[in-house]
């Protein structure tokens, strides 16, 4: 048996039965990594003491017969999430040497039921990128082929778990960051609706989008640790009262709807047979397939692209080299206080980070306020208003999650707006605060091509459920 492949479920089962302990499940992923991640690049910091520390916990407490579905489960978490007494860098020079202070709640909450954390998974820089190739500490390879990118920002979480490096991960959703890898990795990504799972501890980004969310093997491990993760948090002043119950909703009967926007010139044609014929699967299976219609959908790109950096700029102004992070590197002297901010940030900073906070520095000016930020405000609630009209005539909507099959290393990295264009299926959902999520629905080639599922506000279950029945039909 490969331990490293298993799922949450058999894990657990095997561990019930006594086959290994999470000793055994710990030492077989370490070693992975230590054999494979050296050219995957998913790991920033792998935490080996603390996670044979951790797994020798969950045994103890497996022999007491009373342990839950993570217990001894070995996992990893993106770096941009805190771990305690843990490097948390977001892939940044500005943070290389930052240590956690506290556990993030995501983490305490994984913790409480007995999770083993393997280590700390690469990133675009401050989560900004949605290849991988933003991280100050190299790009994360695709497991499935290595001269292209994983997808990101959560990039090394998305390749842990397809290289079975990971039993699952954590990952953070601004404007597709869980999905993006998970389409092109080929494993399955929950971004929840916006406030079911609590931010506290999570490195922001952009505070009215950022969610963290389960990267698995299944719809079924994705739904365990999402139950783990969600809930009302006192210390996310946005997180909800909402307690997340498994339930089944019927494919057959259900009313899918495709948004016809969504199928033009750009779309890659191998992308699009594959949605289509997974589309098509739900049709066989009894479902009913509705066309409809996002009218605001061609502006959500320049609206994420206005609010994003605007709120960027406003949460990344703490790290100015004396609060936080990299400080007036050596051998320059600063000569004032305005010198240590440029000295810090100008060595700190990477230049997708630079060119998000000028972008939101001037949106946020005066005299431009109104005509960028409030504008793409008003235009966020038609986007979202999109969205309420749509529920109401379809349960929920399929799509693809990225236009175009996972891109070549350095492909398009001299290019940020091509960059910013493969985002155009999975920011609107950020936008309106929608839970989505990626299912592999098939390969082009070698490459993994993934099914988005959006669902209406806190109606994870319904999309986990119709997901899990549409993984049966496909068997990737
Ligand atoms: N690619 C998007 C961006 O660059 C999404 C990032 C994210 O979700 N963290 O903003």
């Amino acid at each position: 048996m490969n331990l490293t492949e298993l799922t949450i479920k058999q894990a657990h089962e095997g561990l019930k039965n006594k086959e290994f302990t999470s000793v055994d499940l710990t030492k077989a992923y370490l070693e992975k990594i230590k054999k494979l991640d050296k050219e995957i690049n998913a790991y920033l910091s792998v935490t080996e003491d603390l996670a044979l520390a951790q797994a020798e916990e969950a045994d103890r407490k497996i022999l007491t017969g009373e342990f839950g579905m993570l217990c001894g489960i070995p996992c990893a978490i993106k770096d941009a999430i805190l771990v305690e007494d843990q490097k948390c860098t977001a892939a940044s020079k500005m943070l290389e040497n930052y240590v956690a202070p506290y556990n993030a709640t995501v983490v305490k909450k994984l913790r409480e039921a007995g999770a083993v954390i393997l280590g700390k998974t690469n990133t675009d820089e401050f989560t900004m990128g949605g290849s991988g190739e933003n991280s100050a500490f190299g790009p994360t390879k695709n497991p499935h082929d290595k001269t292209r990118v994983a997808g990101g920002s959560s990039s090394g979480s998305g390749a842990a778990v397809a290289a079975n490096l990971a039993c699952f991960a954590l990952g953070s959703d601004t404007g597709g960051s869980i999905r993006m890898p998970s389409s092109n990795c080929g494993v399955v990504g929950l971004k929840p609706t916006y406030g079911a799972v609590s931010r506290y501890g999570l490195i922001a980004h952009a505070s009215s989008l950022d969610q963290i969310g389960p990267i698995a093997k299944t719809i079924e491990d994705a739904e365990i640790v999402f139950k783990t993760l969600s809930g009302k948090d006192k210390m996310d002043a946005t997180s909800a009262n909402f307690e997340f119950r498994i339930s089944n909703f019927e494919l057959k009967g259900c009313r899918i709807g495709v948004p016809k926007e969504y199928f033009v010139k750009g779309l890659d044609p191998k992308v699009e047979k594959i949605i289509k014929n997974a589309i098509k699967k739900a049709e066989d299976a009894g479902a009913e397939i509705i066309e409809i219609s996002l009218p605001n959908a061609e502006f959500a790109l320049a609206c994420y692209y206005i609010i994003v950096p605007c709120e960027a700029s406003a949460n990344l102004a703490r790290f100015d080299g004396i609060r936080y992070g990299l400080s007036g590197p050596k051998g320059y002297p600063a000569k004032d206080l305005l010198d240590v901010y440029l000295k810090s940030r100008g060595k700190g900073l990477g230049p997708e980070v630079k060119r998000r906070i000028l972008i939101g520095t001037y949106a946020l000016s005066s005299g431009y306020y109104d005509a960028y930020y409030k504008k793409a405000q008003e235009v966020r609630q038609l986007i979202r208003q999109d969205f309420e009209k749509a529920f109401e005539k379809v349960d929920m909507i399929f799509c693809p999650v990225s236009p175009v099959l996972p891109v070549k290393l350095g492909e398009k990295t001299d290019d940020p707006l091509a960059m910013y264009l493969m985002d155009i299926y999975t920011i609107s959902v950020n936008l309106a605060g929608l839970p989505a999520l990626s299912l592999p629905a098939g390969k082009a080639g070698d490459l993994p091509v993934g099914l988005q599922i959006i669902g209406n506000h806190f109606q994870e279950n319904k999309i986990l459920s119709v997901a899990e029945q549409i993984e049966k039909s496909i068997k990737f």
